[in-house]
């Protein structure tokens, strides 16, 4: 395994490699101490379970889960759970290390972590899916806590396997704890307005970003790569808000119709199981052609490294707006910032998930809920005013957006390390 202390050569594949180069750039630039350089460059604790689970036919698999806490210096832990065949522990501490990330650009008392399980969600039967969870929850038990580590859907998982998380945790505690996960069916102490969260902080970043470059968003014309909770979310309220959504893609196709696109319609059938290769009401194109396509907004919302060398030049789109995690490499930035194409970074534009997330957190420690009208607004609140310092850190600092988020979000990490000193 790579020393995590060693300097920044990297695989170009490996989202870990990725995420250390994106913190080295910032940590050379702010000047970091050596001492605190160590500290933010590794992983706190990683855990990696292997646990059994019986399938409806009798038979037994063995799994393999992580979850990996980066940094707790500001608080206790957060992030997302992902249930993918993909999974595994450098894609965890990356997306680990990005949460601790976006946890601080946004100001939240939080630290990053993230958890996932190498698994094809849809390969299992609901019983097999709630037996896998329920085992995974019972194997990091010790790990997890409303004031430790709080897990929350990501790519594969949702509010059923949130309850089922939070569930077994109760049982282990003999009482129930509703603030262990986020993203939880509301009937159990989830937030109003947490399913829609990301995708909505995507549009109102959007709404930024357009203001920011002075193009309207109506009449805008967008595509979205992926099309799950934030892409599916993100392309209907962009719609709503008046933009023209012209391609979506999931994993095995993406639809084109340059008089934009019924995303209602596509959001009804993926919810039905269906495909995109069902639908009807467009031109079938790549996910490659998809990327590439003249917009005015592209906004990747499928999964990381997607924008990469060999294909940023190619992208048309005056903005991207990064709805996954990861999804532009380090070695595209320039690229793209050379092609004039302006990158809103992940861990501002991806933020709203966590940011309600933790407004369900927050309620649930209180047991006092709050209307979704109230989730929305403060949402909104706590996005621009992210949006706003990101820009301000740029123009003082004559960085790119990207640059500007990691100068706040490690400078605000690091300075909490330095008021907490080292203990003992
Ligand atoms: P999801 O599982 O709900 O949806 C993922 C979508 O991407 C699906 O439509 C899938 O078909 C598609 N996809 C997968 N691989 C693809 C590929 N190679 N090319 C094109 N499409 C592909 O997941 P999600 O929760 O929407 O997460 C998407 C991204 O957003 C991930 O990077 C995740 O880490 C990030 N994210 C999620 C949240 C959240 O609250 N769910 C918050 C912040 C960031």
């Amino acid at each position: 395994m790579r020393d995590v202390n060693a300097g920044p050569e990297r695989q170009p594949d490996n989202p870990y490699e990725m995420a250390l180069a994106q913190f080295d750039a910032v940590a050379d630039r702010l000047g970091l101490d050596d001492g605190l350089r160590k500290i933010l460059r590794v992983c706190k604790r990683e855990l990696i379970v292997r646990f059994p689970v019986k399938m409806d036919d009798g038979s037994i698999r063995v799994f393999t889960g992580y979850r990996v806490q980066h940094n707790e210096a500001r608080g206790p832990v957060k992030g997302g759970l992902r249930f993918n065949p993909a999974v595994n522990l450098d894609e965890v501490r990356a997306l680990a290390m990005w949460m601790t990330w976006k946890c601080a650009v946004a100001s939240l008392p939080y630290g990053g972590a993230k958890g996932g399980v190498e698994v094809d969600p849809r390969s299992l039967s609901d019983g097999e899916l709630e037996r896998l969870s329920r085992r995974y929850a019972t194997e990091i038990v010790r790990f997890i806590g409303p004031e430790q580590d709080i897990p929350a859907p990501d790519m594969g998982t949702d509010a059923r396997v949130m309850a089922w998380i939070m569930d077994t945790y109760s049982m282990h505690h003999g009482h129930s704890v509703p603030g262990v996960v986020t993203g939880k069916p509301v009937s159990i102490g989830g937030s109003s307005g947490r399913f829609e969260a990301t995708g909505r902080g995507v549009l109102f970043i959007t709404q930024e970003a357009c203001r920011h470059v002075g193009m309207s968003l109506e009449g805008a014309t967008v595509a979205v790569q992926g099309y799950g909770n934030v892409g599916g979310v993100a392309a209907r309220l962009l719609r709503q808000a008046g933009a023209r959504v012209v391609a979506v893609s999931d994993s095995r196709c993406g639809v084109y119709n340059a008089q934009g696109l019924d995303v209602d319609a596509i959001w009804d059938l993926k919810r039905r199981g269906g495909s995109l290769l069902d639908f009807a009401g467009g031109d079938r194109i790549t996910n490659a052609e998809l990327l590439a396509l003249p917009v005015d907004i592209l906004v990747p919302a499928a999964m990381e490294g997607q924008i990469h060398a060999d294909n940023a030049a190619s992208v048309r789109a005056r903005l991207l707006v990064e709805g996954a995690n990861g999804p532009v490499s380090p070695e595209a930035d320039p690229i793209l910032t050379e092609n004039g194409v302006l990158a809103v970074p992940d861990i501002l534009a991806s933020g709203g998930g966590v940011i309600v997330s933790y407004f369900e957190w927050v309620q649930d420690l209180q047991s006092f809920f709050w209307e979704e009208s109230e989730v929305n607004e403060r949402l909104h609140r706590l996005m621009v005013r992210s949006f706003q310092e990101v820009v301000a850190c740029a123009e003082r600092e004559k960085a790119h957006l990207r640059e500007a988020a990691y100068i706040l979000a490690v400078s605000r990490v690091a300075e909490a390390v330095r008021d907490r000193g080292i203990f003992p």
